[in-house]
């Protein structure tokens, strides 16, 4: 069997950048699906309870610049299909993963 002998130079002036495209780290993650009309679309996350305080800083030419925000969630965190409305709390956690 005979290796095969290229030539460098050749090869050198054939050659391109192959971008290969990194599989996403996500690709053997379970989509959300609704267990009770199968959606994997459209969904809700539901706050009970939010205060939202926004500390801002007023400019020198009277305009506003928010800072930083203190929300604060007091009451439960539901996520809620979107199209049949069952409650797919269970999955929330999984929605705040793949929340970007
Ligand atoms: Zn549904």
């Amino acid at each position: 069997m005979r290796e095969k002998v290229s030539s460098t130079k050749e090869e050198g002036k054939k050659r391109r950048f192959v971008i290969i495209k990194k599989q996403p780290f996500f690709t053997n993650t379970t989509r959300i699906v609704c267990p009770f009309c199968g959606n994997d679309e459209d969904f809700w996350e539901h706050a009970e309870g939010v205060t939202i305080k926004t500390h801002y800083v007023q400019n020198e030419d009277g305009s506003f610049s928010p800072v930083s925000d203190d929300t604060q969630i007091f009451g439960e965190i539901r996520f809620i299909c979107g199209k049949c409305n069952s409650d797919l709390t269970k999955y929330h956690k999984q929605f705040l993963e793949m929340l970007f």
